[in-house]
C-alpha cells in the first residue's frame, strides 16, 4: 500500500458522515443495538462491532487501520499511552516462570516493570548488550519466552540487528516485542523484518505536536485479536476518540515533517562537530557510529534525535549553557514541533556529576521543525556564555 493512500485515504469512508472531508470524532461511549439478536452477537464477540468504547470505537478504528498498514502489519491497538502499549504486550506473553531477555538500556518504564512488577509474578530478566547476537543466545533459557528490544534506543542509539534476532527467536519460539519510538514506522518496520510485535510511543512523531500521549502496538491479527480480548480490555487503556482524531491529523504531515528534521539534524550535527566545546556526537547515520552499516540497511531514515557529549569540567558549566538557551526547551519526549534538550546531568544528584565520564557529559537534543539557523543561533549564543568556562 502507497505512504500517500495510507495517511490521505485509508480507513476512511466519507459516505459515512456526510462527505466531511476531516473524519469526525465520534464522542461516545455505548453504541445502541436494534435487536436482541444484534446484542448478542456483540457480547459473543466484541472485537466484531461497536458496543462500548473501551473495545472498539469509529474514530479510533480509522487510526488503528492507518498504523497497522504503516507498520505493514495485520493488525494493531492504539493505547493512551506508549508505557501501557509495552506493559499489554509483554503482559500478553510470560507467565509465572517465565523468563525475558531484554537490551540493557530499555525505556525506563520498560525498565521498571522488568525490575519491580513482573519479579512479583515470578517473571524475570536478563539484560544483555543489544548489539551483540552472542549475548542474545548466551542469555536464553529453556523458560525464556520474550526478547524485549528497542532499536535504535535514545540517548546513545544502540542497534539490534532486528533479522537476526527474529531469526534466532524462531529457533526458540520466543517472541519478539520491539519499541520503534526512535524512527516510526516510516523509517523502519520491525514485522516486516520478521519481528511479533512492534510498538511504539504515538506521543513522539505521530501526534507530532506534543499535545497527546499515545501508543500503537501492532502485529498478527491472530496476536492483536488475542490482546485485545484481554490485556487491552482489562487494563483499559484504550486512546480515546478525541486523541486518535489528533493522532489521525498527525499522520498526514508525518512524512514531511520527518524529512524536515532530518535536514535540520543534519545541519545542526554539521555544527556541533566543528564547535570546540563539543567533544563528540553520536547519531546512527553518522559515519563514525560503531553500528553505521547496519543501521544503514535496516533503517530508511534517523530524523530528529542526537547525542552530543559537550566539553566542560563542572557541572556548573553545562547548567549555564542549559539555563542560556532561549528557544530550545528544557523538556522531556521528542517528534513536536519544538527543539528540546535533556542534559544527562539533570538525571542525577549534581555531586554525583564525574567530568571525567562520558555519560555525565551528554546532552540529548531533538531538533524541531524551527528553521536550522534559528537552532544553531540559539547553542551559539549558549556555548558564548560558557566561553572561558571550564
Ligand atoms: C516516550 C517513550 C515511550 C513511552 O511512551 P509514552 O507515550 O510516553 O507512554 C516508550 N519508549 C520510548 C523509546 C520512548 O521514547
Amino acid at each position: 500500500m502507497e505512504l500517500s493512500y495510507i495517511l490521505n485515504e485509508y480507513g476512511e469512508d466519507r459516505e459515512q458522515y456526510f462527505r466531511a472531508v476531516a473524519p469526525p470524532i465520534i464522542q461516545s461511549s455505548n453504541f445502541a443495538f436494534a435487536t436482541v439478536e444484534e446484542m448478542r452477537k456483540a457480547f459473543e464477540d466484541e472485537y466484531s462491532t461497536w458496543l462500548y468504547s473501551r473495545g472498539l470505537n469509529p474514530t479510533v478504528e480509522i487510526l488503528r487501520k492507518k498504523l497497522a498498514a504503516l507498520d505493514g502489519a495485520e493488525d494493531c491497538l492504539v493505547f493512551n499511552s506508549g508505557a501501557a502499549a509495552i506493559f499489554a504486550a509483554v503482559l500478553a506473553n510470560v507467565k509465572s516462570g517465565d523468563h525475558i531477555v531484554s537490551v540493557r538500556n530499555p525505556y525506563t518504564w520498560a525498565r521498571k516493570m522488568f525490575d519491580e512488577i513482573l519479579p512479583r509474578f515470578n517473571v524475570t530478566t536478563t539484560y544483555v548488550d543489544g548489539t551483540s547476537m552472542l549475548a542474545f543466545e548466551q542469555a536464553t533459557q529453556l523458560n525464556t519466552r520474550v526478547y524485549y528490544l528497542e532499536t535504535p534506543n535514545s540517548w546513545t542509539y544502540e542497534l539490534q540487528n532486528l533479522k537476526a534476532v527474529a531469526r534466532l527467536a524462531k529457533q526458540h519460539s520466543i517472541i519478539t516485542i520491539c519499541d520503534n519510538s526512535y524512527c516510526t514506522p516510516v523509517y523502519q518496520k520491525p514485522v516486516e523484518m520478521g519481528i511479533d510485535l512492534s510498538l511504539q510511543s504515538a506521543t513522539k512523531y505521530i501526534g507530532g505536536h506534543s499535545d497527546t500521549v499515545a501508543g500503537v502496538l501492532s502485529g498478527s491479527s491472530k496476536m492483536i485479536t488475542r490482546i485485545f480480548n484481554s490485556e487491552y480490555m482489562n487494563i483499559g487503556s484504550g486512546i480515546q476518540p478525541f486523541n486518535a482524531w489528533l493522532l489521525i491529523r498527525g499522520l498526514r504531515t508525518l512524512p514531511m515533517r520527518l524529512e524536515r528534521c532530518t535536514q535540520t539534524t543534519r545541519t545542526v550535527i554539521d555544527y556541533l562537530k566543528q564547535h570546540k566545546r563539543v567533544e563528540k556526537v553520536i547519531f546512527p547515520f553518522e559515519e563514525d557510529f560503531p553500528q553505521y552499516e547496519l543501521a544503514k540497511q535496516q533503517m530508511q531514515g534517523a530524523c530528529g534525535l542526537l547525542t552530543f557529549v559537550i566539553r566542560a569540567t563542572k557541572v556548573v558549566t553545562i547548567e549555564k549553557f542549559c539555563n542560556s538557551l532561549k528557544h530550545i526547551l528544557m523538556a522531556v519526549s521528542w517528534g513536536g514541533y519544538e527543539s528540546l534538550i535533556i542534559p544527562r546531568c539533570s538525571g542525577m544528584p549534581v555531586d554525583a556529576f564525574d567530568a571525567g565520564n562520558v555519560e555525565h557529559r551528554m546532552m540529548r537534543l531533538y531538533c524541531g521543525l524551527e528553521d536550522a539557523h534559528y537552532i544553531i543561533a540559539d547553542l551559539e549564543q549558549a556555548f558564548v556564555q560558557i566561553e572561558g568556562l571550564e
